[in-house]
């Protein structure tokens, strides 16, 4: 089966009562018993079943077990947002004295989860450049545990050489963990590619609409959780399974990151249509990006899926598309806002791969409280602006852009 075909049919053995064709949404939150002896078996695992909404819900689960249908994981957890994700996984397997590698140049809020919150429960944190080899193999030590990495940096649209990622990862004993919002699992294998957790914030390209905040923590089974001393304890307990289980018995329980039913239920139907929509956006995205690359007023257009871009060869290599996203510069804060200003079409807002085209000038807004050596070094300019591309008719996105620029 394809993708869509996976993502409507995925086999879920549990029936609804009601043989609703669609799993309902169980908004609630503790489950009833009929006797004492059940109620104990379903608390200490030993039955399965559902006691109370934060630890597991019946919604939430089948959107778990349709991701983990999809991606032929060994495990996922859907959680309350992108960020969740990302902390609980690295609270589940780090401790202090442990340090882990990676690049400044990710999104901004796992860039300050990683340079104040995991650096203050004692975790050293090894920015890199992740696309320089060398670099990488001099920062592992008997200390390090994992490299992390984004399939496509946002906004500057860097995209590492996952198979040297994975080479290093596999000769060090190191966790290769991915988030892959950029680029989800329809359009790229993170499995294939020896990604061990992927990561990823479905308040994207999942949920399409941009209807809900969550995240999913994919395991793909490919790392031997034998060899990880954090996880000795689960592992004696669950077998390959450890990582998921800690989680679930320890610190996503713990943490309290759970999602909503109403929200699973969204996401669960965005995983439906992902293929119809990122074929659209495939489409629109590159004709955008060629349109806007031989205007002359704009300096350059950066979009992976381009010929002449430094990445292009990566891009092909690993990933259907190379996400929604490009970003390309005007003279300068003044030509960039009066474009913006003058969009009909194309929303002015701060989200990513949402059906709706969204246009944001990050120099200004999201990076606004770095330094402007900052900001340059990570390839912004004042008159940078950040295009997510939607499903619109591509007709109309072009007069929207081609009215916009001749008021510059
Ligand atoms: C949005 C985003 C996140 C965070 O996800 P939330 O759902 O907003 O918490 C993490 N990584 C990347 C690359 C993102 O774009």
């Amino acid at each position: 089966m394809r993708y869509t075909t996976r993502a409507l049919h995925a086999p879920y053995p549990k029936k609804d009562t009601h043989n609703s064709l669609r799993m309902p949404i169980y908004q609630n939150a503790a489950f009833d018993f009929d006797s004492a002896e059940e109620l104990e078996e379903v608390f200490t695992g030993k039955k399965p079943g559902h006691a109370y909404s934060r630890a597991s819900n019946p919604t939430i689960e089948e959107l778990e077990s349709k991701v983990k249908f999809i991606t032929n994981a060994t495990g996922v957890v859907a959680t309350s947002s992108g960020m969740s994700a990302i902390s609980n996984t690295f609270l589940a397997l780090l401790k202090s004295g442990d340090n882990i590698i990676t690049t400044n140049k990710l999104f901004g809020h796992t860039l300050s989860f990683f340079q104040t919150t995991l650096v203050d429960f004692g975790v050293e944190v090894r920015f890199i450049d992740i696309t320089n080899e060398n670099e990488i193999k001099n920062a592992i030590d008997e200390k390090t545990k994992i490299i992390f990495f984004e399939t496509i940096s946002n906004p500057e649209l860097i995209i590492p050489d996952i198979k040297i990622l994975s080479r290093i990862s596999k000769d060090n004993n190191l966790i290769l963990i991915a988030d892959t919002t950029m680029t989800p699992f329809y359009l790229f294998d993170s499995k294939k590619h020896g990604v061990n957790i992927d990561l990823l914030s479905a308040t994207k390209y999942i949920s399409g609409g941009g209807t809900v905040i969550g995240g999913l923590i994919i395991d793909n089974g490919n790392f031997n959780w034998k060899t990880y001393p954090h996880l000795d304890k689960f592992y004696k307990l669950a077998n390959q399974n450890a990582f998921i289980v800690k989680l679930k018995k320890q610190t996503f329980r713990n943490m309290g990151a759970c999602l909503t039913a109403q929200s699973a239920y969204m996401l669960s139907l965005g995983l439906e249509t992902l293929a119809l929509r990122s074929d659209r956006t495939a489409s629109n995205i590159i004709n955008l990006a060629n349109f806007l690359n031989t205007n002359p007023k704009i300096k350059s257009v950066n979009y992976p899926m381009l010929e002449n871009n430094k990445f292009n060869h990566l891009a092909k290599e690993y990933f259907l598309f190379a996400g929604a996203v490009l970003t390309f510069d005007l003279k300068n804060k003044e030509e960039a806002y009066k474009f913006m200003n003058n969009l009909k079409l194309i929303r002015r807002s701060t989200n990513i791969q949402d059906n709706k085209s969204l246009i944001i000038a990050p120099y200004h807004t999201i990076y606004a409280e770095y330094t402007d050596e900052q900001k340059f070094s990570f390839g912004l300019r004042e008159g940078t602006l950040r295009l997510s591309v939607g499903i619109e008719d591509i007709d109309d996105l072009i007069e929207d852009v081609t009215l916009a620029l001749a008021k510059i």
